[in-house]
């Protein structure tokens, strides 16, 4: 599953030919699913180094390896979450044990970090695991980042996540786009599985990014890419789809977060699969929102999508038990 964890180092030597571009003084972990790619923003000398996002907490060690490797002996000053989401802070609690840094979050999520609000944090909501880490400062849209010679302005990117931020470089036209674009798409929209009016945000969040001179953009999962008009054009037939079918879209999403969960587990008996679903809040709410025609219970719903995924490879079933494939 995660054969791309690899460390691509975009530096001016690597650059041939359109397409390429000088990015000197950041690296990018690009870590396969579960883990957010992590992005270290490497300082002046005797600055230090910022990192943006950590990872899954179940890779945190492996975030930890990678980090050290990546930092060449370089201090870790800062961690910086786009949002908090468990596979994008789920490192903060290991990277602050380690290295004893300051951790700092969108303003808007920063109370419900230092609450530990499951609620608010969707944890609880999703089901999902993430280890406590504290927040000891809090990032506004509108607010830069000097890290060396760059300066990352924090944009609000609402949508997949309503206090999601992107970070952007105008100098490079360097975007950090976490899960507001894609290569291929972007991250599932959350709040309209409660119901909450959201693809219009997202659309608004496309064309922020079609107005800004981005040159490449470093997304929060998959390889940093630099068509991005070509990006911004498949998030929008993407998104005009899931606008068309809304339950289309929450169908997808469930399924998501099923094969999340087994990414999370490795792997777990049927029972225990579908009993987690009944226990996690999500399923039942996008089941009496949207699929209530699809299947006569929250959980006969869930088994009906896991049977989908093992059919579809996305998961394997051995005995009873459910696999990540
Ligand atoms: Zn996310």
């Amino acid at each position: 599953m995660h054969a791309g964890d690899t460390p691509r180092n975009l530096n001016p030597d690597a650059a041939a030919g359109p397409g390429s571009f000088q990015l000197p003084g950041l690296t990018v972990l690009e870590r396969g699913w579960l883990s957010s790619n992590n992005i270290v923003l490497h300082g002046a000398p005797g600055e230090g180094a910022t990192l943006v996002d950590s990872g899954h907490c179940v890779h945190a060690a492996q975030t930890l390896a990678l980090l050290r490797h990546a930092l060449h002996g370089q201090a870790l000053v800062r961690v910086v979450n786009t949002h908090l989401h468990s596979d994008h802070c789920g490192g903060n609690a290991t990277l602050q044990r380690e290295f004893g840094v300051p951790v700092s979050v969108p303003a808007a999520s920063f109370a419900a970090v230092q609450a530990w609000d499951e609620d608010a944090l969707s944890y609880r909501n999703t089901g999902q695991r993430c280890d406590r880490f504290t927040a000891q400062a809090a990032l506004n849209p509108g607010e830069v980042l000097q890290v060396g010679a760059r300066r990352w302005q924090a944009l609000a990117a609402p949508g997949h996540d309503p206090e999601s931020l992107v970070l952007f470089d105008a100098q490079d036209g360097v975007l950090i786009s976490a899960d507001a674009l894609w290569e291929n798409g972007f991250g599932v929209v959350f709040p309209e599985l409660e119901g909450i009016a959201a693809f219009a945000d997202v659309a608004a969040v496309l064309d922020m990014i079609e107005r800004l001179p981005v040159r490449v953009v470093i997304p929060g999962h998959g390889a940093p890419f630099s068509d991005v008009s070509g990006a911004l054009r498949r998030a929008r037939t993407r998104l005009a789809g899931q606008r068309a079918d809304p339950a289309r879209h929450a169908r997808h999403a469930a399924k998501v977060m099923i094969k999340y969960h087994v990414m999370e587990e490795r792997s777990q008996p049927w029972q225990a699969l579908i009993a987690w679903t009944v226990a996690t809040p999500l399923f039942d709410g996008v089941w009496q929102r949207f699929a209530q025609r699809d299947a006569s219970t929250a959980s006969a719903w869930c088994e009906q999508l896991t049977h989908e995924l093992v059919g579809s490879g996305a998961l394997r079933l051995l005995d009873d038990v459910v696999h990540d494939a």
